[in-house]
């Protein structure tokens, strides 16, 4: 294939990897990201690859699928795992980092990259036809603008994002006598909480967002004693 100029919309993950894969097959990227010009509710940075929430890149046991992929994707020279190993830190069998060292390396690394293009603007409607591939990378927070257009494009009323879908258990199908009543790992609520009050290290997730999570984890709290006063105080069961 003769090397050709792509753009890609957003520079988050997938946006940095598209353009990392895309430079190393010596092929030119143009790289579009908005930040710092306009920015979403979650991201605080004008940083390429920046995380919002977890700093948690979950499991790096190769025997589970999350681990394999990592796996994978390091096989074929991954940017993004390059960078996280780089910025790797504690996290039990999880591959965690420090966001910012994180998101400084990938920065750094693109910007050294002769065959890179970096655009700071806001993509409204996509480039015409003529203008070469286009890969749209802007992730669950694309702008209303380009998510009209995509809309549009698309025939469809509404886009969808779908956050971690973790597995709903029913709280009164869990034995709460043996259940250990406090995760600690890198993503649990309790370290998240332990970081931003303790040790004052506020996660890049805005005000707001940190203020429902304090009300969560709260009303979590309230919720498991008042299931334990309940389970302790039940009436005994009738003959
Ligand atoms: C609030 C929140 C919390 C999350 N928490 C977790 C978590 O705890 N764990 C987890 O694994 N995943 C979490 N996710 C999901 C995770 O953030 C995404 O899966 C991941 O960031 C997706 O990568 P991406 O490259 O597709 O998008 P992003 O990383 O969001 O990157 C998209 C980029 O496109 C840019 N952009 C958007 N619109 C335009 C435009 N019109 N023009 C130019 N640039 C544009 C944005 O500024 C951004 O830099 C969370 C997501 C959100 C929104």
């Amino acid at each position: 294939m003769a090397s050709s100029r792509v753009t890609i919309v957003g520079g988050g993950f997938a946006g940095v990897e598209c353009a990392h894969q895309l430079l190393r097959r010596g092929h030119a990227a143009r790289l579009v990201e908005m930040r710092p010009v306009r920015t979403t509710d979650a991201h605080a940075t004008d940083r390429l690859a920046e995380m919002v929430c977890s700093n948690s890149f979950r499991s790096d046991n190769p025997l589970n699928a999350v681990g394999l992929l990592k796996r994978e994707m390091e096989s074929v020279g991954s940017l993004v795992l390059e960078e996280a190993r780089r910025a790797a830190v504690p996290a039990g069998d999880a591959l965690a980092v420090d966001r910012t060292v994180f998101a400084d390396g990938v920065t750094r690394r693109l910007l050294g990259e002769p065959l890179l293009t970096l655009e700071r603007r806001e993509v409204e409607t996509l480039p015409d036809r003529g203008e070469g591939y286009v890969v749209v990378a802007t992730g669950p927070l694309t702008s209303p603008a380009l998510e009209k257009e995509l809309r549009t494009l698309l025939g469809e009323s509404s886009l969808y994002f779908y956050d971690a879908m973790a597995p709903i258990v029913e709280a009164t199908s869990v034995d709460f006598e043996t259940l250990y009543a406090r995760r600690n790992d890198s993503e649990s609520i309790n370290r998240n909480l332990e970081d931003t009050l303790w040790l004052g290290r506020a996660h890049s997730i805005g005000h707001a967002r940190q203020h429902l999570n304090l009300l969560g984890y709260a009303l979590m709290v309230n919720g498991l004693a008042l299931h334990r006063h309940a389970r302790r105080h039940r009436p005994p069961l009738a003959a």
